[in-house]
C-alpha cells in the first residue's frame, strides 16, 4: 500500500501501483470467497487450541476466534525522521529504503546510501551496479557490517564511503536534487549532488502484540520453528511475509511464504479432522 510502482512482481509485464496490486489480490481472494474484514489487531491469546484475536480497543474490541492463524504483520523500514526526508519519501520524490525495488529507476544517476552494516553494504552493492556514482554515509569511523562484506563494498569502484558522516537534509521541492551532510568530527557541513536517497538502516517488525505468545528473535522477527515450513513455535499459528523474514522482504517472497502458510494451515486443519 505504501509504493507506488511495483516493477519486478511477476504477472505485471508493465509494471504495476501497489494499492492497485493490493486490490487485484483482495478481489482474487474474495472469489474464492474469503471473508475480509479491516480492523486493528490490538492483542492475540494463542495459548489454547482455539487461537484468540482480539480487534480494536476499550468497549468497541471484537473477539475472534480460529482453529489456526496465520501472522503476516510485515516489518517496517527505519528512517532517519527528517522532516525533509520523510516529505520526499511521501510524495514518491526520490527517497527510498529499498534498493532493490526503487534502483531500476536511478540508471545512470548519482546516489546517496545511509547505514553501515550487511543490509546497506548488500544495498550499495546492488545500487552500484545500476547507477553511476553511489556514495555511502556511515556515521561512526567503521562500519557494523561483516569484515566479507566491508571488503566487497571497498573494492567496488563507483562506491565512495564517508566515514563520520550524517545527514542533515535531503535536498529538493518536487524530489531529490541533493544531500547537506556533516562531518561529525570536524564539523564540516558540505552538499551532494544527487538524485536518490537511499536509507538502510533496518526494519522493524511489527510483532509487539506477539511477544508475549509466540517466540521472536532478538529484534522482534517471528522465530521460524522448522526451516522450509510456515511453522511458528506454537501449534496452530503460521508465519508468512516480512515479519519472519529479514533476507529477502519482496512482495513474491511474502506471497510465496503466503503460500506455504495457507498449505500448512490447510494440513494442520486436516490432521486435526476440522474442514
Ligand atoms: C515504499 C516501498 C516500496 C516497495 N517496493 C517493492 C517492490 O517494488 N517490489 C517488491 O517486491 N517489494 C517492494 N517492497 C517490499 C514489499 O512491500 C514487502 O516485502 C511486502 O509488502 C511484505 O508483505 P507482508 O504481507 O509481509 O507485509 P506488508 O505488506 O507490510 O503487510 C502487513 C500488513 O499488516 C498490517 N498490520 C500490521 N500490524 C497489524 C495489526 N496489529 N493489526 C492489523 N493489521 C496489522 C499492516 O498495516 C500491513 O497492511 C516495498 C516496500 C516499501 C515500503
Amino acid at each position: 500500500m505504501e509504493t507506488t510502482e511495483v516493477d519486478n512482481f511477476p504477472g505485471y509485464p508493465e509494471g504495476i501501483n501497489g494499492p492497485q496490486m493490493m486490490m487485484d489480490l483482495e478481489a482474487q481472494a474474495k472469489r474464492f470467497e474469503t471473508d475480509v474484514r479491516s480492523g486493528w489487531i490490538t492483542k492475540v491469546d494463542f495459548s489454547g487450541d482455539v487461537k484468540k484475536v482480539f480487534v480494536g480497543d476499550g468497549d468497541d474490541a471484537v473477539e475472534i476466534h480460529a482453529n489456526t492463524v496465520i501472522l503476516s504483520t510485515g516489518a517496517s523500514a527505519k528512517w532517519l525522521g527528517l522532516e525533509s526526508e520523510i516529505r520526499l519519501r511521501d510524495i514518491g520524490g526520490g527517497v527510498s529504503a529499498c534498493a532493490v525495488c526503487d534502483g531500476f529507476f536511478y540508471r545512470g544517476q548519482d546516489v546517496v546510501i545511509v547505514g553501515a552494516g550487511d543490509s546497506a553494504c548488500e544495498e550499495a552493492s546492488y545500487l552500484a551496479k545500476l547507477c553511476n556514482k553511489v556514495t555511502m554515509f556511515v556515521r561512526r569511523d567503521e562500519m557494523r557490517a561483516s569484515k566479507a562484506m566491508q571488503n566487497r563494498v571497498k573494492a567496488i569502484e563507483n562506491i565512495e564511503i564517508l566515514y563520520n558522516t550524517e545527514t542533515l537534509e535531503v535536498l529538493g521541492e518536487e524530489g531529490v536534487e541533493g544531500v547537506r551532510f556533516r562531518n561529525n568530527i570536524s564539523g564540516e557541513e558540505a552538499d551532494i549532488n544527487v538524485t536518490g536517497f537511499f536509507v538502510a538502516i533496518g526494519h522493524k517488525p511489527n510483532t509487539d502484540i506477539f511477544k508475549d505468545c509466540l517466540e521472536l528473535d532478538e529484534q522482534g522477527y517471528i522465530v521460524q520453528a522448522k526451516p522450509g515450513t510456515s511453522l511458528t513455535n506454537v501449534e496452530g499459528v503460521f508465519w508468512s511475509g516480512d515479519c519472519a523474514d529479514k533476507v529477502y522482504k519482496q512482495a513474491v517472497t511474502a506471497a510465496g511464504s503466503g503460500c506455504m502458510a495457507a498449505l500448512d494451515a490447510e494440513r494442520y486443519l486436516a490432521a486435526k479432522g476440522i474442514h
